[in-house]
C-alpha cells in the first residue's frame, strides 16, 4: 500500500483534511496528531475499519480502541453516559482524558474489543477535531505505534513503524504532552483510574472524589488477576534492547552510571543536569529532574532514540508517583517489564 503523507501548513484544516476524512469514511486508515501521541484512526462504526486497524498495528484484537468524538455530547450516540462523565467533560474536554462508558449497539464489538463499553475521547489538537469534522464519523484510533512499541510522538516515528501499512499520515509536528490520554472507568460501581495520564489524579479527584486507582497502574498483573483494561496485561512501550530502572539517592545513581558506561554498552535516559557529570555516548537528556513536563514529552522519543543505538542496555530513573510522574512511572516501569535496581 502507498502511503500518502500530508504536512499541515496555515491554510484552512477544513481544506487540507478533506481527503483524510474522504479515506476515514470511505473505510481507510488515517494517522493523525493528537495532543497525547499519534493516533491511527478508522471509521469507528465500521467493523471493517477497526479490523484493519488490528492488521496495521499487529495488535491482538481483543484489546479495545479508543473512539474520538468532536464534542463531549456526541458521545449520547455511543454509550450510555452518566452525570459524572458530563463533569469530567465540563473539566477536561476536550483534552487528554478518555472515559469508559458502558456501550450502545451501534458500536461495533470489533471496536470494543468485544467488551460491552466504549473508550470516549474528546481531543484538543485542531488538527484531530478537524478530521473528526471532516469524516463525519467518530473515528476509532489507538496509538500509531507497531503493537508493543512505544507511542509515536512525531510523524518519523509513525513513518518508521507504519509507512506502507496506511493509506495516510498526517504531519502535525510533535506532540504536545507526548504520553498517551489519562483513562477513567464510569462503567463499573466505582469510579477507576486505569491509565495515569497528562490529566494528573490529583486533577480527577477534585471531580470524582471517590477515584480509586487501579492496582495495575503501578504493579504488574498476577497471572490470575484479570485486567480491567484489555491494554494492562500486554507488553507495552517496550524497547527491542533491556530496560533497567534505578531508584535511590542521586550521588548513588550518578556513581552506578559512571561505572556502568566503563564496563557495558549502556544507553542512558538521563536529567539535563546529569549531563556535564557523564560521558556524553549514548546519552538522552530527557530534562530536568523536576520537570515532568519536559520528561513526558522526551520519553518515548528517546526510549526510541536509545534503542536504535548499539547499547545493550538502557539505564533510567524511576520516577516518582506524584503528579505526572505517576504517568512516567506506569509507561516506564512496563517498559522495563518492572526491572528496577535499588541502589
Ligand atoms: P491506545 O489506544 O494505544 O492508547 O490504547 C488504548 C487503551 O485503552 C488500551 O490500554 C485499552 O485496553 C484501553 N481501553 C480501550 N477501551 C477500553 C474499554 N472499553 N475498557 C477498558 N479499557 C479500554
Ligand atoms: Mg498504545
Amino acid at each position: 500500500m502507498e502511503t500518502k503523507v500530508i504536512r499541515i501548513t496555515s491554510a484552512p484544516l477544513s481544506e487540507q483534511l478533506v481527503l483524510p476524512g474522504q479515506i476515514i469514511a470511505s473505510g481507510g486508515l488515517v494517522v493523525f496528531p493528537t495532543e497525547t501521541v499519534y493516533g491511527l484512526g478508522g471509521n469507528a462504526l465500521n467493523p471493517a475499519s477497526s479490523k484493519k486497524i488490528y492488521a496495521a498495528k499487529g495488535r491482538p484484537s481483543d484489546n479495545p480502541l479508543i473512539v474520538h468524538v468532536a464534542r463531549p455530547e456526541d458521545a449520547e450516540e455511543l454509550a450510555f453516559t452518566v452525570p459524572s462523565f458530563y463533569e469530567l467533560a465540563q473539566a477536561f474536554m476536550p483534552g487528554p482524558l478518555t472515559v469508559i462508558l458502558k456501550k450502545k449497539d451501534i458500536v461495533p464489538s470489533e471496536t470494543s474489543g468485544g467488551l460491552d463499553t466504549v473508550a470516549i475521547r474528546c481531543p484538543a489538537n485542531p488538527v484531530a477535531h478537524a478530521l473528526i469534522e471532516c469524516a463525519g464519523v467518530p473515528i476509532a484510533a489507538p496509538s500509531a505505534n507497531l503493537s508493543g512499541k512505544p507511542s509515536p510522538t512525531s510523524a518519523q516515528d509513525v513513518l518508521e513503524d507504519m509507512s506502507g501499512r496506511v493509506d495516510c499520515i498526517i504531519d502535525g509536528g510533535p506532540s504536545d504532552i507526548g504520553l498517551e490520554s489519562t483513562i477513567v472507568s464510569l462503567a463499573g460501581d466505582v469510579p477507576v483510574l486505569l491509565r495515569p495520564g497528562g490529566i494528573t489524579y490529583d486533577a480527577l479527584l477534585c471531580v470524582l472524589p471517590g477515584l480509586e486507582i487501579a492496582h495495575a497502574v503501578t504493579h504488574e498483573i498476577g497471572i490470575h488477576e484479570k485486567a480491567l483494561s484489555p491494554g494492562m496485561k500486554y507488553r507495552h512501550y517496550a524497547p527491542s534492547k533491556p530496560l533497567i530502572l534505578l531508584k535511590g539517592p542521586e550521588e548513588k545513581i550518578l556513581s552506578f552510571l559512571k561505572q556502568k558506561q566503563l564496563s557495558e554498552k549502556c544507553a542512558i535516559l538521563c536529567y539535563s543536569e546529569e549531563l556535564s557529570q557523564l560521558n556524553g555516548e549514548r546519552l538522552y537528556d530527557i530534562g530536568r529532574g523536576s520537570d515532568l513536563e519536559t520528561q513526558a514529552h522526551r520519553l518515548f522519543s528517546s526510549i526510541r532514540m536509545a534503542d536504535r543505538s548499539d547499547a545493550a542496555v538502557i539505564y533510567a530513573h524511576l520516577p516518582i508517583l506524584d503528579g505526572l510522574g505517576l504517568a512516567l512511572y506506569n509507561r516506564l516501569i512496563r517498559a522495563a517489564a518492572h526491572t528496577v535496581i535499588e541502589l
